[in-house]
């Protein structure tokens, strides 16, 4: 840095003291930021120009710590910040702000669009291979950034919202960067008040399981069902899985809401006829803690709910986080005759090699191939591999996301066994399902 807004402050003693420093990468350090932007925010207090603040996070860094050794980590960490500082301009600033989180201060960055270039520029930068021990990781990077317009925006406060915007990126995938808008405070105002509601909901055992049921499609017979959490809380309304279940992940709840769910799942699954299987999603960052395979372990002991008939649902994105630990805990699960299926197949990550590494007992076809078979080609013909690769690795396949007839007589047609969606049935609660099971023709079930 020879020149710019902060020449005049280089030689102020403490900058070039320890307290300022991170030992690790040679970087400043949180406190070093703090300090730029102070004394920028006052320099700009007769040029009120706006300048860019911005957090970069590092996506998915602890396994690659696992997989590699912390000193291998360490060695990843000292040249992300390498190439962070060859990515700074002369008048701009990156320091080290937590284990794998970073802050850059970019005073002649003016608006929200430019931020977010130089913070995609970045994330860019990062995802060049990097080298350790004759081995090579990869990486990829998430941030947020926040813009200074008036002396109202304190160092406290930027950094606050770049933080919410980065957790905006966050929630939206791997590799994202996204600018601070009020919108966002509101959102994530929105995801606390859930957070808070849920916690109570989970403490007091309001959280309930549905049950879907799952057909043989040949026959129309029902051979188990799926389970899924509902929750109506008395001021939010019905809330949808799809908005408690990630803030459950991302709050640390999902454990407790898992457990809670599986439990009445199979006190109510004991009442069904033993033939019938109970199957139950597990979410991405259960398969990272250690304990979860006892968990279940304990519920189905608790129970007295066969783990035989229990089958447990996972996504790719369940496996990739921390495939250690997922081989681990499907070991576990599998060691005691739980059968484990391949949930969302054909979206997000997929990877064949993930098919060839894992014993899958049966594998999910996404609803979204299911809900284009008629129209389109392409679902077509990737519906029929999909089939064809699931009877060579001799594993179970079920459709998902059934609506009408035709769909169920295409998938017959090539050959798929199992299916569920709303032509065999919505999810229902403990009662109503009991009371569809009592009402089939036994033995031949049908719906
Ligand atoms: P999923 O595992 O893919 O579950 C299937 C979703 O598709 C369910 O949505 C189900 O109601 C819906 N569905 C079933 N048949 C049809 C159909 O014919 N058409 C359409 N359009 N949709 C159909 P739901 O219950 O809202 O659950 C959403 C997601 O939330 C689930 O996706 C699953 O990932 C997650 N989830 C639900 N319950 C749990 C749980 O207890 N634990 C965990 N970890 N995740 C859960
Ligand atoms: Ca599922
Ligand atoms: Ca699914």
């Amino acid at each position: 840095m020879s020149s710019g807004p902060f020449t005049r402050h280089r030689l102020n003693g403490c900058e070039e003291d320890g307290a300022f420093t991170d030992p690790l990468t040679g970087l400043g350090n949180a406190r070093r930021f703090v300090d730029k932007v102070n004394r920028l925010i006052a320099d700009r207090a007769d040029d009120p120009a706006p300048f860019a603040v911005g957090v970069l996070d590092l996506d998915g860094f602890k396994p690659i710590n696992d997989l590699f050794g912390r000193k291998a980590g360490d060695e990843i960490l000292q040249q992300v910040a390498m190439r962070l500082r060859a990515a700074m301009d002369e008048h701009a600033v990156v320091t080290r702000i937590g284990a794998d989180e970073f802050a850059f201060l970019c005073p002649m960055i003016f608006n929200e669009q430019a931020a977010i270039e130089k913070a995609k520029m970045l994330i860019e930068v990062l995802s060049a291979p990097y080298g350790v021990d004759h081995r090579t990781a990869r990486l990829s990077a998430s941030a947020g950034c926040s813009l200074f317009y008036s002396d109202e925006d304190t160092t406290d406060l930027l950094l606050s919202k770049a933080e919410t915007a980065l957790y905006q990126a966050k929630r939206a995938g791997r590799g994202k960067v996204m600018a601070y808008t009020r919108e966002m405070e509101e959102a994530a105002k929105r995801v606390t008040r859930i957070e808070q509601a849920l916690r109570r909901a989970v403490a007091a055992g309001e959280v309930k399981p549905h049950f879907q049921p799952i057909v043989d499609l040949a026959t129309r017979r029902t051979v188990g069902f799926e389970t899924l959490a509902r929750w109506h809380d008395g001021d939010l309304g019905l809330v949808s899985p799809e908005v408690f279940i990630p803030i459950a992940e991302e709050r640390g709840i999902i454990g407790q809401l898992s457990q809670l769910v599986l439990r009445k799942a199979t006190e109510a699954a004991r009442d069904w006829p033993e033939d019938l299987f109970l199957s139950f999603n597990l979410s991405p960052s259960q398969l990272v803690d250690h304990n979860t395979g006892l968990q279940i372990l304990a519920i189905l002991e608790c129970t007295g709910f066969d783990p035989r008939r229990l089958e447990i649902e996972i996504t790719e994105t369940g496996l990739m986080s921390d495939p250690a630990s997922a081989e681990k805990i499907i070991g576990d699960l599998r060691r005691v005759g739980i059968r484990v299926s391949l949930d969302d197949f054909g979206t997000g990550q997929s990877s064949l090699g993930r098919l060839r590494d894992f014993p899958f007992d049966k594998l999910k076809i996404d609803r979204g191939f299911v809900a284009s078979i008629l129209e389109d080609r392409p679902s077509e013909h990737i519906i029929r591999a999909i089939l064809a690769m699931c009877e060579g690795l001799g594993m179970d396949v079920v459709a998902e996301g059934i609506e009408d007839e035709a769909q169920a007589l295409r998938l017959v047609e090539f050959g798929c066994t199992g299916g569920q969606g709303y032509l065999f049935g919505r999810p229902r609660d403990a009662e109503e399902t009991l009371d569809i099971l009592r009402s089939f023709d036994q033995p031949a079930r049908t719906q």
